[in-house]
């Protein structure tokens, strides 16, 4: 019990503290529920720091800590129908009430607390050792499904699941591969680790959302029932999650979880199970609760859904930044609704970690439901012959020697003329957010480099119909589109050039940041560290790499090449085409903001609204369609008053941003 408590405490602290788990969640329970039936078996011998006897999570150094007023708890778990059907028996003993089930999606994130104070949001925290939570109010005033202000001036602490959805996750694992980070190994981690950052602008780009699944104290808002007070949660603005079904026996409890059993694959944000709670919060109070967790719900969790295989070869791949990544190449199985033959290693540190080698049976799942991964290496499976992986020391494509930089997980192929990186550098040029040039695949790309025809993104600029007619399945037509598109490109505005040069740690949103404020990429160029870091959610990695960049000679000759090929190298806000297409309450109307605004600052707020199609303009007149007052609104809000010109509070304003469809 000791070895298994030991072992069981270690796994909890990469999981809860670090965010980042060292075996998989079925590992984990299944070693947990062996310390449980050893317990239940021998109570004399409970150990007093027993795990099973605690709410998992710590407190990182650096955030301030917030005493949970009630107790945030666990959940007791259940793994098979036979483990419902005793949770039935039970509840069924200690109340003589009719039961009926609250049954909910275990949104697989963060717990997260909310406190309202006369309806505006003041503080939330993590559920830490379930007493003691990190204050990470900057954080979650980033997620734009927490409401600010509620629709009532409400006293109230709500709970909820903080999450990263799946997209989202599969893209911020791809950004941090190419950066040669370490790679989170779920979505729940990776909202974790996004959530407890000691830099809000970091959470901010991490597109985390919420379901709120609870009040803390239901008794004083008189509320009878889970579903009731769920129905109220959502009407003062909170997003509930609406798959949840109330279903008055065990039974159909089954079934709804048997139909999510395949279901779930399908939803965009990652499930670890489904909560069933006794619907009636009388009955949860007879029922009652143990140190850890309430007796009046359940959490059952779906078994692991995971394949074994062999690793037949481990293949590396030169990206963008050059940043070599392996890629396992297996036996094809099926996992999860799809056949699975290969899954990204992520870094050499991975394979080193879990020491996978060649001819190694593995177990594979899918992480963030969606990307197949290595879970274990089944080492009882080798035999004698297997001897550690051997990394490859020079790049696959340039052969130049591959390098180790300090603080990054990443082998680098550190050659600028690597071909294998210029082509994936013209990829990223001729890509939808960036110059989004139509008709120029990778195989096109791929053909014009090889054959001399192109040697740098500006050469594209200079292509003749003629070259493109000495390429593969390239006839009249399809190269006149591509020169048509190629054209067509020069006009774009300057963000999606600056993100189409690919610089390290440039992405579009910060593009788009960086254009704006300096107009042209000549104010780009001559921009200093300290006035880019300067731009809000723009931090001191992405300024350095664009100062550091743009310091190189040939890219100064690159822009003067593109320049001269008639590139349009000027910032041009968005098109009258753009704003065309906008739907929302914004659209063509001029808006004045005023007074102390909390969800957006200000500058933030003008730009949602602007790329909404709005006008923010700085007074109020009778040409005013909108003013928005945050708090302690002055004479603005007065003059709009008199000029009967609609006001609106911060709450409606962030609504109706989220409600509409933003440009690009
Ligand atoms: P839990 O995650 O199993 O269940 C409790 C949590 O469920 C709550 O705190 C809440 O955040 C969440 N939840 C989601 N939807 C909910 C809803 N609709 N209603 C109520 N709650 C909802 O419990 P835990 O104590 O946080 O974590 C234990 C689990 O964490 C283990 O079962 C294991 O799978 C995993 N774990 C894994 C490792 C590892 O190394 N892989 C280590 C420690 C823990």
């Amino acid at each position: 019990m000791e070895a298994l408590n030991k072992q069981l405490t270690d796994w909890a602290h990469d999981y809860y503290v670090i965010d980042q788990p060292k075996v998989s969640d079925a590992d984990y329970d299944k070693m947990y529920h062996e310390l449980v039936t050893l317990e239940q078996a021998n109570p004399d011998f409970i150990l007093a720091d027993s795990i099973t006897q605690r709410v998992g999570g710590e407190v990182l150094q650096g955030f301030n800590k917030v005493t949970h007023q009630i107790p945030m708890m666990s959940l007791n778990n259940a793994f098979n129908k036979n483990d419902l059907l005793d949770f039935d028996t039970r509840i069924k003993k200690l109340t003589d009430r009719h039961i009926d089930y609250m049954v909910e999606l275990k949104i697989d994130g963060l717990a997260i607390n909310l406190r309202y104070v006369n309806g505006q949001f003041v503080q939330g925290a993590t559920r830490g050792d379930g007493v003691i939570g990190e204050d990470i109010t900057q954080n979650l005033k980033t997620v734009k499904s927490i409401p600010l202000k509620l629709k009532e001036p409400l006293n109230i602490e709500v709970r909820g699941e903080c999450y990263m959805p799946k997209q989202s996750f599969i893209q911020l694992n791809e950004q941090r591969e190419a950066d040669g980070d370490n790679v989170f190994a779920n979505p729940r981690n990776a909202a974790a680790g996004s959530l407890r950052q000691l830099d809000s602008k970091v959470t901010a780009k991490r597109n985390l959302s919420t379901f709120i699944y609870t009040v803390a104290s239901p008794e004083a808002f008189d509320f009878k029932t889970q579903n009731d007070s769920l129905i109220d949660l959502a009407k003062t603005g909170f997003n509930i999650n609406s798959e949840r079904k109330l279903c008055q026996s065990i039974d159909e409890v089954w079934d709804y979880i048997e139909n999510f059993r395949d279901k779930r694959h399908q939803l965009d944000y990652e499930i670890d199970g489904i909560v069933i709670k006794v619907n009636d919060f009388q009955a949860q109070q007879e029922i009652g609760y143990t140190v850890k967790a309430p007796r009046w719900a359940i959490a059952y969790k779906f078994p692991a859904e995971e394949a074994e295989t062999v690793i037949r070869d481990i293949e590396w791949t030169v990206g963008r930044t050059g940043v070599v990544t392996p890629t396992a190449v297996m036996d094809p199985v099926s996992l999860a609704g799809t056949t699975v033959a290969r899954a990204s290693l992520h870094n050499m540190d991975l394979i080193m970690e879990k020491d996978i080698r060649l001819l190694d049976h593995v177990m594979i799942h899918k992480a963030g439901d969606i990307i197949p991964e290595v879970t274990r290496v089944l080492t009882e499976k080798r035999d004698d012959t297997s001897v550690s992986y051997e990394f490859p020391t020079h790049c696959p494509t340039c052969e130049s020697e591959l390098e180790r930089i300090e603080s990054e997980v990443a082998l680098r192929c550190m050659n600028p003329m690597c071909p294998a990186q210029i082509k994936e550098g013209l990829n990223h040029f001729v890509s939808r957010n960036a110059m989004n040039i139509d008709g120029l695949g990778p195989r096109v790309l791929e053909q014009m480099y090889d054959k001399g025809i192109i040697k740098n993104v500006a050469d594209l600029y200079v292509v003749t119909e003629e070259e493109l007619l000495t390429l593969d399945k390239i006839k009249e037509k399809s190269a006149n589109n591509i020169l048509t598109a190629i054209s067509n490109s020069k006009t774009n505005s300057l963000e999606k050039l600056l993100f189409g040069l690919g610089i390290h740690h440039v992405g579009a949103k910060a593009a788009k940041l960086i254009s704006e404020n300096f107009q042209s990429i000549e104010g780009v160029m001559a921009a200093e560290q300290e006035a880019i870091s300067a731009i809000d959610t723009i931090g001191p990695v992405i300024a350095d790499s664009l100062v550091k960049y743009f310091s190189n000679d040939e890219v100064k000759e690159l822009i003067a090449e593109l320049k001269q090929a008639g590139v349009n190298t000027d910032y041009l806000g968005q098109t009258a085409a753009d704003i065309a297409n906008v739907d929302s309450p914004f659209k063509d109307k001029t808006i004045v903001l005023t007074g102390k605004l909390t969800h957006f600052n200000r500058n933030e707020a003008k730009e949602r609204i602007e790329a909404l199609g709005g006008k923010v303009t700085g007074s109020v007149s009778k040409k005013t369609d909108i003013v928005v007052a945050g708090e302690e609104a002055g004479s603005k809000l007065e003059k709009a008053e008199k000029l009967e010109i609609t006001i609106w509070n911060e709450a409606q304003m962030v609504e109706a941003i989220e409600n509409s469809t933003e440009l690009n």
